[in-house]
């Protein structure tokens, strides 16, 4: 997502709205204030919050919130560039240049929301702390605070805002940890090490996609199934959790051992 903002920030600053939409019925989320209400406003530029984009109006008095979940795209097309027949959101500026939103699928999860300032502090208030330097101490201070296992932990907006379902994966296993490790078992040497690890993996990320790397490139565990560990050679294990799929090498994280579906071992319990 940071790399995205990053992509975003100066193009869609550079002229004032002449037009915004049409959005897809199941992706905009908001009808009040209108969509029309940004015609005439320039965009002040992409700040993230999560995996949220936020697109504030440089009057200060609107802001536009997007969240792409796992297929949606945000394209900016410069002046007569093709674009897609039917993107779901569209806004477009002055001199013809457009900001397209289009999701892979029949599925729209993707999202777009029109709020006033206040009502997008509102919506992002129950976000927990940015992943990203989060730092041991308060790391520690959220892995106390109640009994769970980690990838859950990870991916909890509410706790730890920023890491996905992919980078979970990746960031246990650089960190050595297994997945279904209990939060309040993590000695100090491990929380030092999932700390770094969080850190270490969003900038590895970052770097790689402003490189323009793809997700085959980028991940090294995730939806690596059978393919030799990085670090030590074992093929990628996978198991399913909590409507997950997680994979991990059993020789760096879990001590050999085979993680088992939870799912199927509640069942034949
Ligand atoms: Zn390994």
């Amino acid at each position: 997502m940071e790399a995205w903002r990053r992509q975003l920030e100066d193009p869609v600053r550079a002229f004032p709205i002449v037009k915004a939409g049409p959005a897809h019925i199941a992706t905009l989320k908001t009808y009040d204030p209108p969509l029309s209400a940004l015609e005439g406003r320039r965009l002040e530029g992409v700040e993230r919050r999560a995996k949220r984009l936020l697109l504030p109006t440089d009057d200060g008095e609107l802001v536009l919130l997007v969240h792409l979940m796992t297929a949606g795209r945000l394209r900016y097309l410069r002046a007569g560039e093709d674009g897609p027949k039917t993107p779901a959101f569209r806004l477009e500026f002055e001199g013809g240049s457009k900001l397209v939103l289009t999701e892979a699928g029949a599925k729209k999860r993707a999202g777009v929301w029109l709020l006033t300032p206040e009502q997008a502090q509102a919506e992002l208030a129950h976000l927990g702390p940015e992943a990203f330097g989060l730092g041991a101490e308060r790391l520690a201070a959220i892995c106390a605070s109640e009994s769970r296992r980690l990838h859950s932990l990870l991916r909890d907006q509410k706790a730890i805002a920023g890491i996905g379902r992919a980078w979970a994966n990746e960031i246990l296993h650089a960190a050595q940890l297994s997945p279904y490790a209990l939060t309040r078992d993590l000695d100090e040497a491990e929380l030092g090490r999932l700390g770094g690890a969080i850190d270490s993996e969003l900038a590895r990320g970052l770097e790689l996609r402003e490189r323009g790397a793809n997700d085959k490139k980028t991940y090294r565990v995730h939806n690596k199934l059978g393919e030799p560990c990085h670090v030590c050679g074992t093929p990628i294990a996978r198991v399913d959790f909590e409507e997950h799929t997680i994979y991990y090498c059993p020789d760096c994280q879990t001590g050999g051992r085979t993680l088992k579906d939870r799912r199927l071992s509640r069942l034949l319990r």
